[in-house]
Formats: structure tokens, sequence, C-alpha cells
């Protein structure tokens, strides 16, 4: 039996996606995000014709949580989650006869670039795959989840039939703004993201973080002093970061929260993030400044040409209800 995208699409969804989105290998090797340290498929295997995007959405309840903790541990199911839907559907394949792999896309791959920089961008390929768009924050926005979602990849040698990349923007762009102000490191610029104060912020208990702690402990005077680094809560704190990943990955909401995109935004988020209480008068006129640079067309460097294509290359055109539904199950 011939193997088509529709098929392929309903295995990823009973296995637990909320969306999926299919595009082309030969398309991600055409338009890496980034040429000059180009995240391609060829890197895991120049075997696999598609890429099966894999959507799951974040429950909405999490962001009505106090505790950070509650973030964090709901994020990973959500991630758990994914990954066994992924799982799941590498194995359909596999009955299909078409060999799959679902791509590393947590692991950094340090040979290409500094920092966290995997083998492929997951939010480029799912916007290749017709899922979405990036918003000023450089989140994936889906028309119905916004930035509350999280996606994976699998490459198969299935030669699917792609999606078409949704060429209108999500994101509101400059007069919304409502993640820059909500960014407590200030981190979010003009399209783009300055990484490092979002990965300190919202990575505390990261591996750096890990590597200072151990140092101290190891700096000790005493190894009755050391013992109190390794039996202090804050190493509990660090021992759950490697086990569980809680902290070192995903503990701040706030952009994610805080964005009008996306249909779960008015009935259980508006309410709750309608003031911005990291808004602050430096972050205000920095938004003013982006905004008048769109207005008099002054060159934005996260609007390149190139990036347009995961932005949207005809602007932003306000969502039709039709089109935000037109992709449920
Ligand atoms: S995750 Fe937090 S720190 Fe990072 S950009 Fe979003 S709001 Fe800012
Ligand atoms: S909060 Fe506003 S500006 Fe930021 S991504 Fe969402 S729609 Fe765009």
């Amino acid at each position: 039996m011939h193997l088509t995208a529709a098929m392929v699409k309903k295995a990823a969804r009973e296995a637990g996606a909320d969306d999926v989105g299919i595009c082309k290998v030969e398309t991600l090797e055409t338009f890496p995000p980034n040429p000059q340290a180009p995240q391609v498929p060829s890197r895991t295997s120049t075997k696999f014709k598609s890429a099966v995007v894999l959507l799951v959405r974040m429950a909405v309840g999490e962001f009505r949580a106090k505790n950070k903790l509650c973030i964090m541990h709901v994020s990973q199911m959500a991630l758990r989650r994914m990954d066994r839907a992924a799982n799941r559907l590498i194995r359909f394949l596999e009955r299909q006869g078409y060999p799959a792999l679902q791509t590393a896309a947590q692991e950094t791959a340090w040979d290409l670039k500094g920092g966290s920089y995997g083998l492929l961008s997951t939010r480029h390929v799912a916007v290749e795959a017709g899922l979405g768009n990036l918003g000023l924050e450089m989140n994936l926005l889906h028309p119905r989840f916004g930035p509350r979602c999280d996606v994976t990849v699998v490459l198969t040698d299935a030669d699917l039939e792609a999606d078409q990349r949704m060429t209108e923007t999500l994101c509101i762009g400059e007069s919304c703004g409502r993640c820059l102000l909500a960014c407590p490191p200030d981190a979010v610029l003009h399209w783009n993201l300055d990484k490092r104060r979002c990965a300190t912020y919202a990575q505390p208990l990261g591996i750096s973080g890990l590597f200072r702690y151990f140092r101290e402990a190891l700096r000790a005077e005493t190894p009755q002093k050391s013992w109190e680094y390794l039996s202090a809560p804050a190493f509990y704190d660090k021992w759950k970061s490697l086990h569980w990943q809680i902290g070192a990955f995903a503990s701040c909401p706030r952009c994610i929260e805080v964005c009008p995109v996306g249909d779960d935004y008015l009935p259980h988020l508006a309410d709750r993030h309608r003031t911005i209480e990291e808004k602050t008068d430096d972050k205000v006129v920095k938004l003013k400044l982006y905004r008048d640079a769109r207005k008099h067309n002054e060159p934005i460097p996260g609007l390149d040409p190139w990036r347009l294509r995961w932005i949207g290359e005809e602007g932003y055109k306000p969502k039709k209800k039709e089109k935000a539904t037109s992709r449920e199950a």
C-alpha cells in the first residue's frame, strides 16, 4: 500500500500529537536558518526524504500556577508526551517499511556554534511544515496555541507530500510587544533574542551553575564544609535538574503566557495577564524605538530578507477564524 501524508498525519495524531506538518528534507537543506552554521538533516543522515513535525500543546493550567516548580514539571511532562508520540510514529513508519528517526532536538552540537545550538532547529522545521511562524521573541507561534506548544521532528525515508508554509505573520509585532515588556531579564530584541540573557534567567540550574556549585564544594576549606555543600537543599535542586531537567530548562514562562496569539489566550489567560508587572520605562522606550524603526522603514536585522521566510513574507494580517481552526483534528 502506498504511504500517503494523510496516513502519516493520522498516525501521528493517534500517537498523541495535537498537530502535524510535513516538509521535504530537500527544502531544509536549501534553506537553513543560519547558512553560516547550517542546521540541516544531512548532519544526521543523507538517507531521509521527509521531515514530519509533531506538535504538542502546553496545558493552559500551568500558567495559573504561582509556583515555578509546577510550571517546570508540566513542561517536562509535555516534552515526554511529545517524545512518546514521536516514538510511536517511528514504529508506525517502520511497520510500513520506512526507517525513521527522531532528531536530537534538545542536544547541543558544539562543533557548529557556541551556546545551545542543535543539529536541527525544530521551530524552523515547523515553519517549513506549515505549522506557524516565529514571533518577535523568536518562539514558534501556532494559530490555535500561540507559543504554548512544543515540537519535535521525525525524519523518514518515506517521500511524503509537503504542507505549504504560512506566509502571513501570526505575531502582531511592535504594536503588541507584550513578550518584550514581560521578559524579566529584558532579553527580547527586534525579532531576535539575546540567548545568553534568556538562558541565564530561564535555566537557573543549567550546567554552568552546576559546575560552579561543584567547584565551590571541592574548594571548601574542610571536608565538613564540602559535605555541607553537598547536603544542602540547593544541591537537591541541582540533582533534580540533572535527573528531571527541572530548573535546567524552560523555567521561565513569561513570554509564552502573555502572548495573545492562539485561541486559548482569550478564554483562559487574558484575565490573568492583563497587567504586565515586569514592564519598565526602559522597555517601553525600547519598544517605541522598534516601532519607529519599522514605521520609517529602517533596516531591522531580525527582518532581513532571508529570515522573513520564517517570520512571514506577507507581514501581519489579522487572523481569519476559519484559518485558525482549519487544522483541527
Ligand atoms: S523565556 Fe523568559 S527570559 Fe527567555 S525570552 Fe522568554 S520571558 Fe525572557
Ligand atoms: S506577545 Fe505580541 S509581539 Fe510578542 S510574539 Fe506574541 S504577538 Fe508577537
